[in-house]
């Protein structure tokens, strides 16, 4: 998807006045009533609806009028909501060019103030089966589950806090330098993902080196889940990166031991087919073999030291909540059946009157952000009122 961010320039505080109240509304809609942006944007002289055409034209927004007349956010209006503020907190100053495109996310390159070069990842959670649900869901009103910005919103959250924890317990992996919501920026990774090396100096070192890691994962409670030569960078000195956290489970997770070998056998199957390496063919569930690979056989989740609980703690830590982790399981597994449905109960902070009453927090979000610009910092201050509209937790 292209992003075309000049556009970002010509907008006015007016244009992101009415942006945020769409946004806003889709906490219980997934097409806003038009009348309802009028209310929470609350522009004088009916300004609000002038500015939906210039929303429109630009394709932030999309009109749907086949219930009632009224709008939802695009990808791109999303995209524009996060970079906005990422760069208002001095995050980053311009957008490049795209450099990874994923069934649920595309990465761009960002450059800071100083021409430092950064990996800006935009979570797409429910691009797949976003029309399915939509068609289905218009008129529930309490259905943020499904709603895929607030699915991309989680993925980049816990992408996010994971890659910090990882980071600070040691693992390769990208530098988490901020997200706002559905857009993670971390460091980026000089180098190429595996699946593009056609050759290696020493094909066996980094093959223990991966299967190491997934190792060591588990030993902390972790298994990646989509472990893969897709998601595995190697730079020119043979250096690996682990990168792609969303689907990350707990070893406690019922079928993390399934997770576990499939993540190992992949390698195996990878680096056997590229780079010509033999492995005995031992069966998974042995638990003789431990974490030595030495023999070239399959490292045994079963007698693996694992210290479950990491996940939970860290999560909890950094305001990812199990409830959070259990819609996204929900609807991981729900779209994969195709099928999306919901127990969340009606919930009373998600009525048009409550979002319209939280208008105050829209005057928060811009006074905020006039301070921001003033002095670039405060970015507590700014994280909290500028969560977006899938935050209301
Ligand atoms: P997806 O969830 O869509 O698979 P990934 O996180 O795996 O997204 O990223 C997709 C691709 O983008 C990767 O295969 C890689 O080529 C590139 N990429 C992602 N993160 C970085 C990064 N930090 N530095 C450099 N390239 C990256
Ligand atoms: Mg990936």
């Amino acid at each position: 998807m292209k992003l075309n961010v000049d556009v970002l320039r010509y907008l006015s505080k007016e244009d992101f006045r009415v942006l945020t109240a769409v946004e806003m509304g889709m906490r219980n809609h997934e097409i806003v009533p038009s009348e309802l942006v009028d209310r929470i944007a609350s522009l004088k002289h009916g300004g609000t609806y002038k500015v939906l055409k210039n929303l429109l034209k630009h394709k932030l927004v999309h009109h749907d009028s086949s219930k009632y007349d009224g709008f939802r956010l695009t990808y791109l209006g999303y995209d524009f909501l996060a970079i906005k503020t990422m760069v208002n907190r001095g995050v980053f100053a311009s957008v490049g060019r795209q450099i990874g495109v994923g069934k649920e996310s595309d990465i761009f390159e960002v450059a800071t103030e100083d021409g430092t070069i950064l990996a800006m990842k935009l979570h797409r959670l429910g691009r797949v089966s976003f029309r399915a649900v939509k068609s289905k869901r218009d008129y529930l009103r309490h259905r943020r589950s499904y709603n895929w910005l607030y699915l991309s919103r989680l993925a980049a959250l816990k992408e996010f806090a994971f890659m910090k924890a990882l980071e600070e317990h040691g693992f390769p992996v990208p530098n988490a330098i901020d997200c706002n919501r559905h857009c993670v920026i971390m460091s980026l990774i000089q180098g190429y993902p595996l699946v593009q090396v056609k050759e290696l100096q020493n094909p066996e070192a980094v093959f223990d080196r991966i299967i190491g890691l997934v190792i060591r994962l588990a030993e902390h409670g972790l298994i990646h889940c989509d472990f893969n030569e897709f998601n595995i960078m190697i730079d020119d000195d043979e250096k690996v990166t682990m990168i792609d956290f969303p689907q990350m489970v707990s070893v406690s997770h019922r079928n993390a031991q399934m997770y576990f070998d499939r993540d190992v056998e992949c390698i195996f199957k990878f680096f056997g087919k590229r780079f010509n390496l033999s492995f005995e063919e031992e069966a998974y569930n042995s638990d003789s073999v431990g974490g030595d690979v030495e023999d070239g056989s399959r490292p045994s989740f079963l007698s693996i030291n694992k210290s479950a609980g990491f996940l939970d703690r860290e999560l909890a830590a950094s305001g990812f909540t199990t409830k959070d982790q259990a819609d996204m399981d929900k609807f991981i597994e729900e779209d994969s059946a195709g099928v999306a449905v919901s127990d969340d109960e009606e919930d009373p902070s998600n009525s048009d009157e409550a979002i319209v009453r939280g208008t105050d927090a829209l005057h928060l979000v811009e006074q905020t952000e006039q301070v921001q610009e003033g002095d670039g910092q405060d970015e507590v201050n700014n994280r909290e009122s500028t969560e977006g509209g899938g935050s209301n937790e």
